[in-house]
């Protein structure tokens, strides 16, 4: 293991995390449901992405199928 000869300066350390803070996601609307989503990311509200639905819904189920 590399093992350091000098201690780095508190100026040194915090030159180093300059670039560690995390940038904010940049959210998009959802064209069903208009929940904001991750773009080029399946909707979380609606489960649909570029018009299909990708992840079934359990409150979408239609209840007419077992009355009938
Ligand atoms: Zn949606």
């Amino acid at each position: 293991m590399a093992v350091q000869k000098n201690k780095k300066t508190r100026s040194k350390r915090n030159m180093r995390r300059s670039h560690d803070a995390l940038v904010a996601s940049n959210p998009s609307e959802c064209p069903n449901c208009g929940e904001l989503k991750r773009p080029h990311h399946v909707c979380g509200a609606c489960g649909k992405y570029d018009d299909r639905e990708v992840v079934a819904q359990a409150d979408e189920t239609d209840l007419d199928e077992d009355a009938a």
